[in-house]
């Protein structure tokens, strides 16, 4: 049964709908729309869609259903949205249920477009908005409200890697009836337990882990069949959000690795930022270290410390200097990629934000976020200690 298969096997085969050819590859239905034996076919499929019955490929599309079905069902979830990017699943799962005057918490360590949605977006249409250290279980209980609605957080934050208890925000939530929409792209498919641990909306960039390998944007909502097929589904496909098949073909085959990379790129950041914590010229920053704050619930909510670290060293043109030195990793803004990538966050993804809130969220001027690739770990590290100096 595909059901009892673990995630390895599921990453590979689940859902697959294979057509009258009998590929072996996953087929891209490259197509926009579909065509209806009898005008009274089109009439009943509009009335109610059958399962693998699809209308118009901003409605659903066979390339699009394998992946949401796979992700789903690595995910723990019921069923799964296909968006064409992550912010369009952040943005989607939160528009889609929310309304004028519903309150919603959120942590404040936040990735600069997710902060942008709360903080600009759902409140210039008239949604209110709490923001909470996310660390802090005892500010999460004080802002939670019998009419919150929507609980939010990232459970890994970019870049600063502040860690949230999901399982005890959940509680928390749930006890007044408010859905848990987690961002847990940094906490990775591979080593996520959200399901299991209270969360009710899941929802990943699939540009970073996912694919894996620099090429597409996309994302996935995930949750209940009810909430995906009611909620999200009618508000993404009237407003033009989802993902396009080449994108899910691409994403297809990223599942189907995925596993091995985020295991094996999670491994090196463990072996690179002990290093370099023992060398103890800098400040290191990752949750699989001892010294991180949130090190024992990082262990216990994901066994590892994910596939991203961060670095402080003192200053913008130390942080810099460190940057144009590098030879193996490149500077850019992707993480979970197959290539090391180095991203100095207060100019570029937190560029918007204004000095204090900078500070506020410890994005110093010194800090560098490293998403470790799948080269040789020691040569990573070389890379590292050379620019360093
Ligand atoms: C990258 C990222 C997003 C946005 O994803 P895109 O695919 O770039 O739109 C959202 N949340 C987090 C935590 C991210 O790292």
């Amino acid at each position: 049964m595909m059901s009892d298969w673990n995630k390895r096997t599921k990453a590979v085969h689940h859902g697959i709908r294979r057509s009258q050819y009998g590929e072996v590859s996953e087929a891209i239905f490259m197509t926009q729309g579909f065509v209806y034996d009898s005008a009274e076919a089109a009439e009943a499929r509009f009335i109610k869609a059958g399962a693998d019955e699809f209308i118009y490929a901003r409605y659903g599309n066979p390339t699009v259903a394998m992946f949401e079905d796979r992700i789903a069902a690595l995910e723990g979830t019921e069923d799964g949205f296909a968006t064409a990017s992550g912010m369009a699943a952040v943005h989607g799962a939160l528009a889609a249920m929310l309304k004028a005057g519903d309150h919603v918490v959120s942590a404040r360590a936040l990735f600069g477009s997710c902060l942008y949605i709360l903080q600009e977006v759902l409140t210039r249409f008239g949604v209110q908005v709490t923001f909470v250290d996310g660390t802090d279980l005892a500010a999460w209980q004080a802002a939670i409200r019998p009419d919150t609605k929507v609980v939010f957080f990232e459970s890994i934050s970019n870049p600063t890697l502040e860690v949230v208890d999901i399982k005890a925000v959940a509680d928390l939530a749930h006890a007044h009836g408010a859905t848990v929409i987690v961002d847990n792209v940094f906490s990775t498919p591979v080593f996520s337990d959200a399901v299991a641990l209270g969360a009710d909306v899941i929802i990943y960039s699939a540009t970073k882990h996912i694919d894996g390998q620099g090429r597409a944007l996309g994302g996935v909502i995930l949750g209940t069949r009810d909430f995906i097929r009611g909620t999200v589904e009618p508000f993404m496909k009237h407003t033009g959000g989802s993902m396009s098949p080449f994108t899910a073909w691409l994403m297809l085959k990223g599942l189907e690795t995925m596993e091995l990379r985020v295991r094996a790129q999670a491994a090196s950041a463990q072996h690179i930022a002990q290093a370099l914590a023992a060398d103890g010229t800098l400040r290191v920053i990752y949750p699989g270290l001892a010294d991180h704050p949130q090190h024992a619930l990082t262990m216990a909510q994901m066994g590892a410390g994910g596939t991203v670290m961060a670095i402080d060293v003192g200053s913008k043109d130390a942080a810099f200097a460190l940057l144009n030195r590098l030879e193996i990793f490149t500077i850019s803004n992707n993480l979970g990629d197959a290539k090391s990538i180095v991203t100095h966050p207060a100019t570029t993804t937190h560029q918007r934000l204004d000095a204090a809130t900078k500070l506020e969220l410890g994005i110093t001027p010194g800090l560098i976020r490293c998403s470790i690739g799948l080269e040789d770990p020691d040569d990573l590290l070389a890379d590292l200690r050379a620019a360093i100096g």
